[in-house]
């Protein structure tokens, strides 16, 4: 984990010994975040903004971004065949970026990327229940007992699991909502395999309450508010 304590990681950025620590933060040298601190055993993270004198041992912005991932860029940092969805950014630390929640090459939509570890962690660990919605479009007419199906989970063998219940809402018969709970490998087709009717199209239109934009073009992003990344 990116988390420290104050003395430890003012005398590995200082060389200052962790006795003569104590002495430094009594004496109000240290600031956290821009208000004294004089305990030794606060926490900070890799996020905390830490200053010892006038001088700044840590300052890393946290960022979080919507893009609208286009069909055809992959869901990776590099690759050698096709265009990343790092290279659709224009932000000086979209390389210390990495992916919460990858979409398939050819499925579109709510892409969400961080450098904060921990809350892509726990936006992404099922048991916080976060709630993925995918609008499909199918080859086949699709009806009623799709429901029942998604809701009771399917097993995957090559895994040797069953999916979570997953909620699908008939749009019109070539048209559905499904929201996941979680994030198998190629789940909303493979689920619409049982039925032997392929997705046509997938669109990701949101990630818990988050949703994105309706006017945010294909391949465009933004920063997303305080209010997104607390109630994710
Ligand atoms: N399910 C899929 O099959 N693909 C995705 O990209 C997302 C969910």
């Amino acid at each position: 984990s990116k988390r420290a304590r104050l003395d430890r990681f003012i005398s590995v950025k200082t060389g200052v010994s962790k006795k003569n620590v104590r002495a430094v933060l009594a004496k109000g040298l240290v600031k956290v975040d821009g208000v004294i601190a004089r305990d030794i055993d606060l926490i900070i993270d890799e996020f905390s903004h830490v200053t010892f004198e006038d001088r700044v041992l840590q300052a890393n912005q946290a960022s979080y971004v919507m893009l609208h991932k286009p069909v055809g860029v992959v869901s990776a940092n590099v690759d050698d065949k096709h265009k990343t969805v790092i290279d659709l950014l224009d932000r000086d630390d979209k390389h210390n970026l990495h992916i919460v929640g990858r979409l398939d090459l050819n499925t579109s939509g709510l892409l969400l990327l961080t450098n904060d570890g921990r809350w892509s962690k726990k936006l992404m660990s099922p048991e916080h229940k976060v709630g993925k919605l995918y609008r499909v479009s199918l080859q086949n007419p699709i009806n009623e007992s799709y429901i029942a199906a998604f809701a009771s989970g399917m097993y995957f063998e090559y895994e040797d699991i069953t999916t979570l219940p997953a909620k699908l809402e008939i749009v019109d018969e070539y048209t559905a909502l499904v929201t996941l709970m979680e994030g198998r490998y190629h789940q909303i087709k493979r689920m619409f395999g049982r039925f032997r009717n392929p997705v046509i199209g997938l669109h990701r239109i949101s990630v818990g309450a988050i949703t994105l934009d309706a006017d945010l073009l294909a391949g465009a992003s933004r920063e997303l508010t305080a209010d997104e990344v607390l109630n994710a």
